[in-house]
C-alpha cells in the first residue's frame, strides 16, 4: 500500500448513475487543484442502478479513487461511516454525490482547514431546497444549538472537512444512529464555517421522502442528549404542584361558599387525582434518568481523547 494522502474525499451514493461521471469529473478536477496527494473513496450504498459498475470502473481507471461496494442500502449516515472507515488522509471531506454541493469548494475547505481548525462547516447560500425543507432544516438548525451548545448555523449540509484525530474518534463510538455533523462536532476543539454555494438537484431524485425526515429527526434528537426523558419528571412536578393548587383553592372556596358548593366532593377527587398523575410522571422521568444513563453507557462513546503527549517514552494516541 502506498502512503497515506493528505486528502480522503468520502462520497456516498445510491442510485446516482446521471450524477456519477461528471462527479468524478469535477472531483478529480477539484481535488488536483489544491497540489496535495488525495483519495476520492465512492461508497456505494446498495445501489440498484448502474452505480455500482460505474464505481468499480472508475477505481479500476483511476489510482486516487477507491470503491466501497455495501451489499444493501444501509442509509447514507452508514455509508460515510464505511467510507470513513477506509480514509487514512490527514483531512478527511464529505460530500454529496448529487452536485447539490460543488466540489469547486473543496479548495476553499482546504483552506479553511489550514487555520489550524478541528472541523469546518458549511453554510449553504441560496439554498435550493424546497421552502419545506428549509423551514423545517432551520427549526433543526436551532434545536441542536440548544441541545449540543455548540454553534453551527447548517448541520444539514454534508460538504465538511474534518482532521483525523475527529474521524478516529467517532469511528470509536459503536452506537448505530448516528448524525456526523453532530457527532464530529461533539469532539471538536474547534470549528470554522465558511459559506459555500448550493445548487438545484439537476439530476436523480433526492433519497429523503418526508417519513425518512422525520426519522432522521428522531435520531438527531435521542442521539444528542437524553432532555426529552428529563421532560417527564417537570411535566410530572408541573402537574402535581397544579393538582396541590387546585386543591389549595378549592378548599378556600369551600370555606366561602359552603359544602354544597364543591359537589359533595367530586372535585376534590380531581385535585387529588392531579397531584397522583404528577408522581407517576416523575417517577417515569426518574426511570427515564436511568435509561439515559444506560444508553449513555451502551453507546461507549470515547470520553475524551488526547490531542498530544509530550515527553520520555510517550506516544500519541487518540483516546
Ligand atoms: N444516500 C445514500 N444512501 C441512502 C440515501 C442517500 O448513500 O440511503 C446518498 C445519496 O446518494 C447522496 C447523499 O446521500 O449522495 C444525499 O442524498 P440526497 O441528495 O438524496 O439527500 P438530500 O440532498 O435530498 O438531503
Ligand atoms: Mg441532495
Amino acid at each position: 500500500m502506498n502512503d497515506a494522502p493528505e486528502i480522503s474525499l468520502v462520497i456516498p451514493v445510491y442510485n446516482e448513475q446521471d450524477n456519477l461521471a461528471e462527479l468524478i469529473d469535477r472531483c478529480l478536477v477539484s481535488c488536483r487543484s489544491t497540489g496535495r496527494s488525495f483519495e476520492i473513496i465512492l461508497v456505494d450504498d446498495g445501489s440498484r442502478d448502474s452505480s455500482r459498475s460505474m464505481i468499480l470502473a472508475a477505481a479500476d481507471h483511476h489510482q486516487e479513487i477507491i470503491g466501497v461496494i455495501l451489499n444493501r442500502n444501509y442509509g447514507q449516515h452508514a455509508a460515510v461511516f464505511a467510507g470513513l472507515q477506509q480514509s487514512r488522509g490527514e483531512i478527511v471531506i464529505t460530500l454529496d454525490a448529487d452536485l447539490q454541493n460543488p466540489p469547486e469548494e473543496i479548495a476553499n475547505l482546504v483552506r479553511a482547514m489550514d487555520q489550524g481548525v478541528d472541523v469546518v462547516g458549511t453554510v449553504r447560500e441560496n439554498r435550493q431546497d424546497s421552502c419545506f425543507r428549509r423551514i423545517a432544516s432551520s427549526l433543526v438548525n436551532r434545536m441542536v444549538q440548544q441541545a449540543t451548545g455548540v454553534m453551527m448555523h447548517d448541520y444539514g449540509c454534508m460538504l465538511r472537512a474534518y482532521r483525523r484525530p475527529i474521524v478516529e474518534a467517532m469511528l470509536q463510538c459503536s452506537e448505530r444512529s448516528t448524525f456526523i455533523p453532530i457527532l464530529a462536532n461533539s469532539f471538536a476543539g474547534s470549528t470554522t464555517e465558511i459559506p459555500v454555494s448550493h445548487a438545484r438537484r439537476e439530476k436523480g431524485q433526492s433519497k429523503y421522502s418526508v417519513l425518512k425526515l422525520i426519522s432522521l429527526q428522531y435520531d438527531l434528537l435521542t442521539s444528542m442528549s437524553t432532555f426529552p426523558l428529563r421532560l417527564l419528571s417537570f411535566v410530572g412536578a408541573v402537574i402535581s404542584l397544579c393538582g396541590i393548587a387546585f386543591g389549595l383553592l378549592l378548599m378556600l372556596l369551600r370555606i366561602v361558599y359552603g359544602a354544597s358548593w364543591a359537589a359533595e366532593g367530586v372535585f376534590t377527587l380531581f385535585a387529588l387525582l392531579f397531584v397522583f398523575i404528577g408522581a407517576q410522571f416523575i417517577a417515569l422521568g426518574l426511570l427515564g434518568e436511568y435509561i439515559g444513563r444506560i444508553y449513555h453507557d451502551v453507546r461507549s462513546r470515547p470520553r475524551y481523547f488526547i490531542h498530544e503527549i509530550k515527553g520520555t517514552g510517550a506516544t500519541t494516541s487518540h483516546r
